[in-house]
């Protein structure tokens, strides 16, 4: 393939702009209701509307919050309506973000930057958290050197709060759970850190991106949830996500803290460069306008009832969504009913959850896998609601099969994942996975060669060294083998 150059004239817009629009054909189909997670959609008007506020202030840069007032205004707007959504106190102070990664990620560094100036003698910072956090905060013990204490869960994937406490050393520096959390959907007891938080005078972050802009709804439409924002004593942050439930353009989310002497420790100075004094209140430097006029818009434009209305109806679509699965032979509801997300696994030998993920897929939906254990998560929104009975009715025909072809397990997507799962080295699977990063991110960029990429890479590794052990016969490799390299980019 020939090397892109930018084109040596400029291009009719028109022209550009459709070719453009043709590029997206292949992309999941969000406004039927057909994905169940990624996109968090309003519906038409409310889009126009989040487009036009970008479109307004598109140009314009917050790096600097004295150039642009606007702004400053704005997205001090966005995190005081937060803070107030969040039951935060009269003092509650934050910034927004471009997401919730970089929320958690500014928490991560708030809270080490905090220990270093209050006990300095810590060499080895660590946190403590539900094993279901947040992945973002792997990334963030990553780039921050905090390292990451994980607490074990309960059969509905609440944090076991013993645990938590016995896990506390002289290092922690502060603590984190999510309401709710992502793979199941439950919120966890917030009270019982919040108090532990307290005892032990550690800071507590709760991880509400995801449930930020949804739970204080479902909580007023009388949904049955643990106390989890700022009511609590002991909590001394949240993250929510506007780019998620408050259905703003994506780029948006906030962290609110409840009061300066937090907030203090995420800001950057330094005077001693040659560009001059340089303050950053959050991890970019630029930052964009248009993701914050938007979330501004997208929060008045929907207002309270606005919120409300949606709410009622992606929860009745949740619970929809659980009552049937529930009444599927086969599949288990997990966690708790207190979100808008429904996680559902087997509790029958017979039925393959992977080979029925596949089923799925091949039935035109977009199916996101879990695995501890084998899952399928949906996050639920109001525009979903239309698509529930029918997506029923193909879970229901998809566990039929798979009962029918218990063969199912071991080909397809199944396959890779069921290999995953059971793969001894995890390591080796990491390294080879970011081999597969490499070669997306590549000079030729996008498509990888899975067929040169097997050559020594992670399907032949994997398969060659731990086929055997878990399928058995050999001979069906090969087609595993091909299976594996048609599905890797998704792994
Ligand atoms: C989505 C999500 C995040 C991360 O947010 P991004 O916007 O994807 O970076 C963190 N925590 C939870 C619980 C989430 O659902």
């Amino acid at each position: 393939m020939e090397r892109r150059q930018i084109p040596p004239t400029g291009r009719e817009h028109e022209q550009l702009l459709a070719e453009m629009a043709h590029f997206a054909e292949g992309d999941a189909d969000f406004r039927g209701g057909r994905t169940w997670s990624m996109v968090y959609w309003a519906g038409d008007d409310h889009h126009e509307v989040c487009e036009r506020a970008h479109n307004l202030y598109m140009a314009k840069n917050a790096l600097n919050p004295m150039a642009f007032k606007s702004l400053k205004r704005m997205e001090h707007e966005v995190v005081q309506m937060t803070a107030s959504m969040l039951n935060g106190p009269e003092t509650a102070v934050g910034t927004m973000t471009s997401g919730g990664t970089e929320s958690l990620l500014l928490a991560v560094k708030t809270y080490r930057d905090r220990a270093k100036k209050k006990r300095p003698w810590i060499l080895r910072p660590n946190m403590v958290v539900p094993e279901t956090i947040h992945v973002a905060f792997d990334k963030a013990a990553h780039y921050f050197g905090v390292r990451k204490k994980v607490a074990p869960v309960d059969a509905d994937g609440r944090v076991d709060v013993a645990a938590m406490r016995r896990l506390i050393d002289r290092n922690t520096i502060f603590l984190a759970a999510s309401a709710p959390q992502y793979p199941h959907g439950t919120v966890d007891p917030i009270p019982e850190i919040g108090a532990l938080a307290q005892a032990e005078k550690l800071p507590f972050h709760v991880d509400a991106c995801f449930g930020g802009f949804m739970q204080p709804w479902l909580e007023r439409l009388g949904v049955p949830m643990p106390t989890w924002d700022f009511r609590v004593p002991g909590v001394t942050s949240i993250s929510a996500d506007v780019h998620k439930y408050g259905y703003a353009p994506k780029g948006a989310s906030v962290i609110v803290y409840r009061d300066m002497s937090y907030l203090r420790h995420q800001f950057f100075v330094e005077t001693a460069w040659s560009g001059g004094i340089y303050i950053s209140p959050s991890l970019p430097g630029t930052r964009p306008g248009g993701s914050i006029a938007a979330a501004w818009a997208s929060l008045n434009a929907m207002g309270q009832d606005g919120y409300l209305r949606l709410a009622q109806a992606a929860w009745d679509a949740a619970e929809a969504l659980r009552t049937g699965i529930a009444d599927i032979p086969g599949l288990r509801v997990l966690g708790r009913p207190e979100s808008t997300i429904v996680s559902f696994g087997s509790d029958d030998p017979a039925v393959d959850l992977f080979a029925v993920a596949d089923q799925l897929a091949a039935r035109g939906w977009a199916v996101d896998r879990q695995q501890k254990p084998a899952s399928i998560h949906c996050s639920v929104n109001a525009n979903n609601a239309p698509v529930v009975p029918t997506y029923l009715e193909d879970l229901r025909a998809a566990v039929a099969h798979v009962r029918a072809h218990p063969e199912l397990a071991k080909a397809g997507e199944a396959a890779v994942y069921g290999l995953m799962a059971k793969v001894p080295v995890k390591g080796l699977v990491a390294r080879e996975v970011l081999k597969v990063l490499e070669g997306m991110y590549g000079p030729d960029g996008g498509e990888v060669d899975l067929e040169r990429a097997g050559e020594d890479g992670l399907v032949n590794k994997i398969v060659e060294r731990y086929g055997d052990r878990v399928f058995g016969a050999l001979d069906r490799l090969g087609k595993v083998r091909a299976r594996i390299q048609r599905t890797l980019p998704f792994i």
